[in-house]
């Protein structure tokens, strides 16, 4: 594959395109409007360059890169892609839409991926007339720093649309990893409930959120506590995450905390906001 274009030019779309450009691929990021995507590569930019700065990447690398991505408004861009990878906002509504369309637009033999965190590939592939070739690629933040992409097969995803995803995520230096399509695949079935039961403990005055965090990094060797984690993610996000986990997999063990949905409710959605269960 050469060609790929990624739908939603926000924090994880502009670094899935910066990872294609900067792999070689020629890249159409498309969003909803022009300044959106001005801001999505002006954050490209400063990211490459941030890379050149490190060594990690060359000038003449960067601009290449860079040159090779074309951004458009409209979905019927993508038609000239082999791959499309879509970053919208997690809403099932909005994705099925967007997938229908992608379906409408694409060749046949064109493969969708979404980025998303906790929406059914099934259902997403459902609304497509190519079940088979849709699949979940499943990038982390920051992308371009991140080793991980954790590839989702949905219920009628074939081997083929697997095996040349986790080859399509070598060629891109990342590592996939294959798991089937169940409420937040992995990673964040794992990783929520640990961040949830850190919040229990604030809650519950088990222990301060600094306390908690040093104990997770010193004693599990973490690199970052599950509390400034959670900060950095959103604490919304993570509270949207959790509630598709407990009602999809109808488990209480999934159950917000009381204390992170006052924290949502207040406004206090971590670091975007200045204040989370740190202040920034
Ligand atoms: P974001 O809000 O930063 O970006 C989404 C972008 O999609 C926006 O620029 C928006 O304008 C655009 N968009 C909305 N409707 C569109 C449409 N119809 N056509 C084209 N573009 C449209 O969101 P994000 O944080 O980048 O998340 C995107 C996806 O990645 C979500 O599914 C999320 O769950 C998943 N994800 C996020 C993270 C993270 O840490 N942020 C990590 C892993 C996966």
């Amino acid at each position: 594959m050469t060609r790929a274009a990624v739908v939603g030019a926000g924090t994880m779309g502009n670094g899935v395109a910066h990872v294609f450009a900067q792999s070689g691929f020629e890249v159409i990021l498309v969003d909803v409007s022009e300044d959106l995507l001005e801001n999505a590569l002006a954050a490209i930019k400063k990211n490459m360059d941030r890379q050149v700065k490190k060594g990690s990447l060359d000038e003449a690398a960067r601009d290449s890169a860079l040159d090779r991505i074309q951004v458009a408004t409209d979905l019927s861009a993508t038609s000239a892609a082999e791959v499309v990878v879509e970053a919208v906002p997690e809403n099932q509504e909005v994705k099925e839409r967007i997938f229908h369309t992608l379906d409408e637009v694409t060749p046949a033999g064109v493969i969708l991926a979404s980025n998303t965190s906790s929406v059914s590939i099934t259902a997403l592939a459902a609304q497509t007339g190519r079940p088979e070739r849709v699949i979940g690629m499943h990038f982390m933040n920051p992308v371009p720093v991140m080793q991980l992409i954790e590839i989702v097969r949905g219920l009628a995803t074939s081997d083929e649309t697997v095996e040349r995803i986790t080859q399509l995520s070598r060629d891109l230096g990342k590592t996939p990893v294959l798991v089937r399509d169940s409420p937040g695949f992995v990673s964040n079935r794992v990783l929520m409930p640990m961040i949830n039961e850190a919040i229990f403990c604030v809650h519950e005055g088990v222990a301060e959120a600094e306390a908690i965090d040093e104990i997770m990094k010193l004693g599990m060797n973490h690199p970052i506590g599950p509390l400034a984690l959670a900060d950095l993610i959103g604490l919304d996000t993570c509270l949207f995450i959790l509630n598709v986990l407990h009602s999809d997999l109808g488990d209480d063990k999934y159950r917000a905390c009381p204390l992170l949905r006052n924290y949502v409710a207040a406004g206090w959605l971590g670091r975007k906001t200045g204040r989370g269960f740190y202040t920034y």
